[in-house]
């Protein structure tokens, strides 16, 4: 087989589709979040990031990088290990007891990512859970559907957020069988809500456990960052809750919080955990420091909420189109691969405003779309500025307006 044609092939077929992924090569700059440098073949210019995860600008707060700064001085780069062989750090110890208090868990165990978590708890679940059925909201991320799938467990896809159509699914199962739900609280890309209460009365009724991914809501919903289950009171009623480090904590990993017993299991059994080096203890140091500024401090999650508030009323006003959510997501819908790609790139080149476009297969064909993510760091004068060039843009492509 001529391996390189192969390759270039597939790629060429992604052109096409006008979904070839091209990456920002930026330089963050601390202290001036959320602007950033960006590289390109002409030289470096200065953007405006829009479609950042560091939701809360927590990755360049003082008290983070001093952390992390000091547990370098302190332990040097690596871990030096897996958690088993000698990786263990006082950090990770101290960060997973800080994690377990922020849900109101018995423990908490970490993951080198967000990914990683979901992908080995949930593989590790279904796959020694003997006979369990697998109930999986149909918006889960790529790493609960890949964790499900390498667990070739029986799994059941119910409609996104929907109770009824749970329900219906619940009751057309083995009863005997044991279940498992899967969903998330805010939904990355639509940015809408689970009905977290409903389907924790549904697991009830059903003897199901329930697992939930609050990755897009820790550290910014709940009066200590714990998350919408924390918001609505409900942490206790779930099983399992998963979140990463690496969005709104502003660094690095991902981890579930859980019973003694379960997270237990997990480390004994679960090879995503097992067999690879932990994080460095800087990381630990640096998330811990970001966790228990987020516990005590209310003060960015208000501020986060006025600004998202500020720019949809903007976006509003000047008839941009955007999908209505109860979060901090602004999804901003192009509906075409190529058009949503060429308004990034020109909003990238003229007006040094970086919105990343998003694309299939990250969503529905026909919905592609720009993510803007407002941060407390983002001024009046970006959100002018940003929906000012949105607004120049939607007449220049003929784009549809909503009606005011
Ligand atoms: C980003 C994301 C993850 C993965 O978290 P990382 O820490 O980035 O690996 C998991 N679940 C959802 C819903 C996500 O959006």
């Amino acid at each position: 087989m001529d391996f390189e044609s192969f390759f270039k092939s597939e790629i060429d077929g992604l052109h096409q589709e006008g979904r070839y992924r091209v990456f920002a090569d930026l330089k963050r700059q601390r202290g001036e979040f959320p602007k950033a440098l960006r590289h390109t073949g002409e030289g470096a210019g200065e953007v405006t990031v829009w479609c950042s995860n560091d939701y809360l600008g927590m990755g360049q707060h003082p008290a983070v990088t001093e952390a992390m700064k000091q547990a370098i001085d302190e332990c040097g780069a690596g871990a030096g290990g897996t958690r088993n062989i000698s990786g263990t750090n006082h950090y990770h110890v101290l960060l997973e007891r800080e994690l377990a208090d922020l849900h109101g868990k018995e423990a908490a165990l970490l993951f080198t990512s967000g990914y990683v978590s979901n992908w080995a708890a949930l593989g590790t679940l279904c796959s020694r859970i003997p006979g369990v059925i697998v109930f999986s909201d149909a918006g889960n991320h790529a790493s609960m559907i890949e964790g499900i799938r390498h667990s070739k467990c029986q799994r059941v896809i119910f409609q996104h957020n929907s109770v009824d159509d749970l329900r219906a699914k619940l009751m057309a199962a083995d009863p005997a069988a044991p279940k498992l739900i899967a969903f998330e609280s805010v939904y990355s890309m639509d940015g809408d809500i689970a009905p977290i209460k409903e389907i924790c009365d549904l697991a009830d009724e059903f003897g199901a456990m329930t697992y939930l991914d609050e990755v897009h809501a820790v550290g910014m919903y709940g009066p200590r960052g714990g998350g919408i289950a924390e918001r609505e009171g409900l942490m206790d009623r779930l099983t399992l809750i998963e979140g990463t480090l690496g969005k709104a904590f502003g660094v690095m990993g991902g981890y579930v919080a859980a019973s003694a017993a379960l997270c237990d299991f997990l480390r004994s059994f679960a090879s995503g955990f097992i067999f690879t080096t932990a994080l460095p203890p800087a990381l630990a140091a640096g998330a811990l420091a970001s966790i228990r500024h987020l516990k005590a401090s209310n003060g960015e999650r208000f501020a986060h909420q006025s600004r998202v508030r500020r720019l949809r009323h903007c976006l509003d006003k000047n008839g941009i189109p955007h999908l209505a959510n109860p979060s901090h997501i602004v999804p901003v819908i192009v509906g075409d691969a190529a058009k949503c790609k060429w308004i990034s790139d020109l909003l990238l080149d003229n007006w040094g405003i970086y919105v990343q476009p998003i694309n299939y297969p990250t969503v529905p064909k026909k919905t592609e779309r720009l993510r803007i993510t407002p941060t407390p760091l983002h001024t009046d004068a970006d959100i002018d500025h940003l929906v000012g060039a949105l607004h120049a843009l939607w007449s220049r492509c003929a784009l549809a307006r909503a009606v005011a």
